[in-house]
């Protein structure tokens, strides 16, 4: 009797399972009512450091990625997902009650094994389809890069800027080495190809054609690294000529913080330049299928990698700055 209780039970939850497949799991931060508690909720669900979990997406995953990347770039989010990313992401209406605007935001949210860490590590659009500046946001090292999510995500919706992308996962979370470029892991999307970070870059890319803007990449690092508070480049070691955005940012960065160290390359010791990071390659002219292996041969100024020191991390000392710098 208890038996065939216990097995009518289960198939009744097996016809619950099916018509409502993985509800109970997915972890949508649907409480988050700001642009930023929602990042935060998703970086707290995000595969960390050394967690072994980081699953590439497959190239039919990828492909409707952009896809749906392209959708909500033209102003949509009333979108059914393709079913390769159906079962494991949402893709929602999100209106912030800090500013009343609506956002529109692509997210992970299936965990299976209900650990409270989303499966995959795909990461996170977020659009709004209303901004006034054509730039892209975003933190590839979430988590790693201490509040450069946060910091990302602040900026975006500050300057009104069209998009905001973050990666899935830590860059150490998988301990697959890589093979595009062999002393990261997989998980490191500044560094790999096969992930959905770098095919929102490739979409953004191919959705602006010819036309004007910039993917911002948010990053830090450790006090000790570079003599300068801030380093700025865009993605080569080259001296930035008058009017480069990172001279221009630096210039307004300044005047509003006078006694930052900003530095750029040409004139400082400091080697993160990002000659490496294959978005700032795809933007500075690299084809797509060699951007893992081949250095930039000069830069289109569209890629703006910017380093930063701890304490410099803080939103409001920078939204000034990419205002006047992005009118
Ligand atoms: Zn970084």
């Amino acid at each position: 009797m208890r038996l065939e209780r216990s097995i009518l039970f289960l198939l009744g939850a097996g016809v619950l399972m099916a018509s409502r497949p993985a509800m109970s799991a997915d972890l949508t931060c649907s409480s988050s009512a700001t642009l930023e508690a929602l990042v935060t909720c998703i970086r707290d669900q995000m595969p960390g450091r050394g967690s072994g979990i980081f699953v590439a997406p497959t190239s039919t995953q990828l492909t409707a990625w952009r896809t749906v990347v392209r959708a909500m770039m033209g102003g949509s989010c009333n979108i059914v997902l393709p079913s390769s990313l159906s079962s494991s992401a949402s893709v929602r209406l999100l209106r912030d009650v800090g500013n009343g605007r609506s956002y529109c935001v692509l997210m992970e949210v299936a965990d299976r094994n209900s650990d409270g860490i989303v499966d995959l590590g795909l990461g996170t659009f977020i659009v709004d389809a209303a901004a006034e500046r054509e730039l892209s946001h975003s933190a590839p090292h979430a988590t790693a890069d201490l509040e450069t999510e946060s910091q990302a995500v602040s900026i975006f919706k500050a300057t009104r800027s069209r998009s905001f992308l973050m990666a899935g996962a830590h860059r150490d979370a998988s301990f697959n080495d890589s093979i595009c470029q062999s002393s990261t892991m997989i998980s490191d999307v500044a560094h790999n190809v096969t992930n959905a970070f770098h095919a929102t870059y490739l979409e953004l890319a191919a959705f602006y054609g010819s036309r004007p803007w910039w993917g911002i990449e948010w990053h830090g690092m450790a006090r000790d690294t570079c003599k300068e508070d801030v380093f700025m480049s865009h993605g080569m070691d080259v001296a930035p000529v008058r009017g480069d955005k990172i001279s221009e940012l630096t210039r307004n960065l300044l005047a509003y913080k006078p006694t930052w160290r900003v530095g750029v390359p040409g004139r400082s010791d400091c080697s993160l330049n990002a000659t490496t990071n294959v978005q700032g390659r795809l933007l500075n002219g690299v084809s797509a299928s060699q951007v893992c292996g081949r250095s930039a041969a000069s830069y289109s100024g569209r890629f703006v990698h910017i380093e930063q020191d701890p304490a410099f991390r803080v939103p409001d000392y920078w939204i000034n700055a990419v205002k006047a710098t992005w009118p």
